[in-house]
């Protein structure tokens, strides 16, 4: 049985209250680990640690030893690749094939951000000839970054990346419901001469998290998670005005045109939506069809869904694993009910597959429901399951009024061969990610974040390293001068 610590000033050790959580696997139910569940009294020792770990001799590093840190994070990553791919999918239920692309991209994500770092220098302003002026980019402080459970490492790569490699402290608190792979990499982070403090883990839940946020010595949260929580983050944060980073959840238009390719559109309506079992931010759940191809769209996605290959995902003709937990499979299936309690009609799944291996865990039927107008709430919130919503549209302009009817703006993509209609749509959406003829591809080098109730700020690409930064005017005036202004 596996059994999690806390990392805290570059210790291992049990929680002060000795509280521990009995971590689920999503595909049958049974125990797989026993995890460290921390309280805020522990997140203060690591924010202290932190804190001192920052204000000590890691402030001395340079840009030369972080992009050597994060390349040799990346080596270790891939050392353990495997082991950490196996975690994953016993914790989340993904499949293993995701699990190892998770990996590949985990550690891109640090090798990315170490040439970036690696190419930091700061700017001299033009001034007067007996001025130095330049502007400077420095470590925020001790960043506390929370991470939620679909993407467990890879969302907390794109964290802890740039902010190790820009020199920052860190503290981070994973889901307490899927810790197995930070607990993890924590242990290869461990492996490494970092001085005490510089690398913290705190597992456990909602509170840890409010600690962070709350807490005085954090100047920066970068959170990722569900819109409730990025709320209370953020009025939180006002205590001392940290620095906020909020990725939140999306209601993704896949909106296809009728002069798409239509086998490729077909296909990927299948990826968007149910690639991780739908549990995916930018997942393309809200599609949405052009009215002269809409039944016959329609007809061939009935057509695919029953053949899609649900299991265990350590099982290679696997597809579409369970969903992650018994919260989210009774929230997924009320939500499919309260779709067609409001009109809509259920062409396929809507409930737990048959068969004796898929009595216990959280599983599901890939499921479509067609006939979904735009004032539905199936249509408006985030579902976060294996569930397609389709939508019929007649115009231009009626879909992307309808697409932009959302209080979310992460992502969306349009399928059409018409570049100039292509191009339109791409401008109208007011989401962070627009993809034509395409669905989910993202990478480290494009930013990745969202509009409106989607979040704040950006991770990746170099604007994810900036968000970890201080901009500082450094001014030296190497021949002062008295002014004589007052009194002389
Ligand atoms: P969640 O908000 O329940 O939890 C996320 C993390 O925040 C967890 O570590 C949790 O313990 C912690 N937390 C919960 N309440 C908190 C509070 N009040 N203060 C501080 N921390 C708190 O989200 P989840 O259910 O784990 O994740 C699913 C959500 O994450 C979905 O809405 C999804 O769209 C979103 N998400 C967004 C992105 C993105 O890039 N925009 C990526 C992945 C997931």
């Amino acid at each position: 049985m596996i059994q999690t610590q806390l990392y805290i000033d570059g210790q291992w050790q049990s929680p002060i209250d000795q509280g521990t959580r009995a971590i689920l696997s999503p595909a049958d139910e049974s125990v797989i680990a026993q995890a460290a569940e921390a309280t805020r009294a522990d997140a203060r020792l690591a924010i202290a640690a932190a804190r001192k770990a920052f204000d000590g001799p890691w402030r001395q590093t340079t840009i030369r030893d972080r992009a050597k840190l994060l390349n040799k994070i990346a080596e270790l990553i891939d050392r353990d690749a495997e082991k950490l791919a196996h975690l994953e999918s016993l914790n989340t239920g993904k499949t293993l094939t995701e699990s190892r692309t998770d990996m590949g991209d985990i550690a891109a994500t640090f090798r990315y951000f170490a040439g970036l770092v690696a190419s930091e220098s700061g700017a001299v302003n033009e001034a007067p000839h007996h001025v130095i002026s330049r502007t400077l980019r420095e470590p925020v402080g001790v960043c506390g970054l929370i991470t939620p459970w679909n993407y467990p490492l890879l969302q907390a790569a794109w964290k802890i990346a740039p902010a190790l490699g820009a020199g920052n402290t860190v503290v981070i608190k994973p889901s307490n419901l899927t810790p197995l792979t930070t607990h993890h990499f924590t242990q290869l982070v461990a492996e490494l001469d970092l001085p005490p403090g510089v690398f913290n883990l705190v597992t456990g839940g909602a509170e840890v998290g409010a600690e962070l946020a709350e807490s005085l010595d954090v100047d920066l949260v970068s959170f990722t998670g569900g819109a409730y929580a990025g709320e209370s983050i953020m009025k939180a944060a006002t205590g001392n005005f940290k620095r906020i980073g909020l990725e939140l959840g999306g209601k993704n238009p896949n909106i296809v045109f009728a002069d798409a390719d239509l086998d490729a559109a077909v296909d990927y309506a299948l990826n968007a939506a149910f690639f991780h079992a739908g549990q995916v931010c930018s997942a393309g759940s809200r599609l949405m069809i052009e009215d002269s191809i809409y039944d016959a769209f329609i007809s061939r996605l009935a057509e695919r869904l029953p053949r899609i290959v649900i299991g265990n995902g350590f099982h290679g003709e696997t597809q579409m694993g369970p969903v992650q937990s018994a919260q989210q499979h009774e929230k997924i299936l009320g939500m499919v009910q309260a779709g067609i309690a409001e009109g809509a009609r259920l062409v396929h799944g809507g409930k737990r597959p048959a068969g004796d291996v898929f009595k216990r865990g959280y599983w599901l039927e890939p499921t479509l429901l067609a006939d979904v107008t735009a004032d539905m709430k199936i249509a408006k919130e985030e579902i976060f399951g294996p569930v397609i919503t389709a939508e019929r549209f007649r115009s231009e302009e009626e879909v992307l009024r309808a697409a932009n009817d959302t209080p979310y703006g992460l992502a969306g993509a349009v399928w059409t061969r018409d570049l100039d209609k292509a191009n339109r749509m791409s401008r109208g959406l007011r989401f962070g990610t627009v993809w034509v003829n395409d669905y989910h591809p993202y990478f480290p080098e494009a930013p990745w974040g969202g509009y409106k109730a989607s979040g704040i700020g950006r991770e990746l690409a170099r604007v994810g390293l900036d968000e970890y930064t201080e901009l500082k005017h450094s001014y030296i005036n190497l021949a002062p001068k008295a002014m004589g202004w007052f009194g002389a």
